[in-house]
């Protein structure tokens, strides 16, 4: 028996695709010791040691990295869940349309971005469809002005080769992105500009498994030339807050250093005395729906917070145990 370290770049069915050290693609199960703890399931982008059993069609993930970075949003099906969608990847890119933007959607995932401890980045897609480009650049300083200064914001069109080599820029040399945003806003566009004349890792997955089956729900990492890696994340319906407060405060950081100024600590904004927050709105300083955002998010975070608390306490669980199941975070 031979055993390995790899990456998985495919979730195909419960069995995770590995690529392996040596360069293999490898069709994997979940060990059994893993498979008891059901929170325990490789996702595309984690680090595993991978057994091949000699005379096996399968390899056998024993063990899973600990995760640098991960993208978790609320299980749509399940209140008190929640589903890590990818791990150990070091850049989101969240793509909205440049026309018909929505921008309470875009704060939704720039929080979710921002709280997986990676870098962030935004484009702005379909530039084509924007009546000139005054609109085009109106869009973008706007989003940059609430995206922030550590936030790049492009603005693409997948005729423009320019602006793509832009989005290439942005992943370093081994980097990983991740790519999110509602389906129909280009991701996949982008992504096959991206690999250009390269050909796909899905390829090569259809040889391996010789279904040739690509359904657009499965994530896979495609590898760029350049050595750089994108993960698209289709079928990303829903994205509900989980455990998101640095993300809030990261992707809210004009809220948050006014918030630092109020009287008190534990201040809601709403009517306390010394509110820096209201103040600044009352100024026209801060817009009132930037605030609007903000309060829905961070209400949204602590009522999942309280159910969780609640069903915590029905199983009779203390708060420290979870901690032990999260990924480890910056
Ligand atoms: P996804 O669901 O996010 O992967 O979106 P797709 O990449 O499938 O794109 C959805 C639609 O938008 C397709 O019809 C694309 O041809 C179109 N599209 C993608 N990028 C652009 C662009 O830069 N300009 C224009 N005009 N259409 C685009
Ligand atoms: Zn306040």
């Amino acid at each position: 028996m031979q055993q390995l370290g790899g990456i998985v770049v495919k979730l195909d069915r419960g069995f995770p695709l590995v690529r392996c050290d040596d360069g293999s693609l490898v069709r994997c199960e979940h060990a059994a010791s893993l498979e008891k703890n059901a929170q325990v399931r490789a996702v595309i982008g984690d680090s595993v040691r991978v057994n091949l059993p000699d005379g096996h069609d399968k390899g056998v993930i024993e063990d899973i990295d600990e995760r640098r970075t991960c993208f978790v949003r609320r299980d749509p099906a399940e209140r008190t869940a929640h589903q890590v969608l990818a791990a150990n990847f070091d850049l989101v890119v969240v793509a909205e349309p440049l026309v018909g933007l929505n921008y309470g959607r875009l704060e939704r995932e720039l929080v979710l971005a921002h709280q997986t401890g990676a870098r962030v980045a935004v484009v702005l897609t379909k530039a084509d469809l924007a009546s000139d480009e005054e609109e085009a650049l109106a869009v973008r300083d706007k989003v940059q002005g609430l995206a922030g200064r550590d936030v790049e914001v492009r603005v693409i069109s997948v005729d423009d080769e320019a602006s793509i080599e832009a989005v290439r820029a942005l992943i370093g040399d081994g980097e990983v992105a991740v790519l999110i945003g509602k389906s129909g806003v280009g991701k996949s566009s982008l992504v096959n500009v991206l690999v250009g004349s390269m050909v796909q890792d899905v390829g090569t997955v259809r040889e391996f498994d010789g279904k040739g089956r690509h359904t657009t729900v499965d994530r896979t990492m495609v590898t760029l030339p350049g050595n750089r890696f994108i993960v698209d994340m289709p079928g990303v319906r829903g994205l509900g807050m989980w455990e998101a407060d640095e993300g809030l405060g990261a992707a809210f950081a004009d809220v948050d250093e006014l918030a630092g100024r109020c009287r008190f600590r534990d201040c809601r904004h709403l009517d306390e005395p010394g509110c820096a927050v209201r103040e600044a709105v009352e100024a026209g300083e801060l817009a009132q729906e930037r605030l609007d955002s903000y309060r829905e998010l961070a209400a949204e975070i602590e009522s999942v917070r309280a159910r969780r608390e609640e069903a915590r306490q029905m199983r009779g669980e203390k708060a420290s145990d979870r901690k032990k199941r999260f990924g480890k975070r910056r």
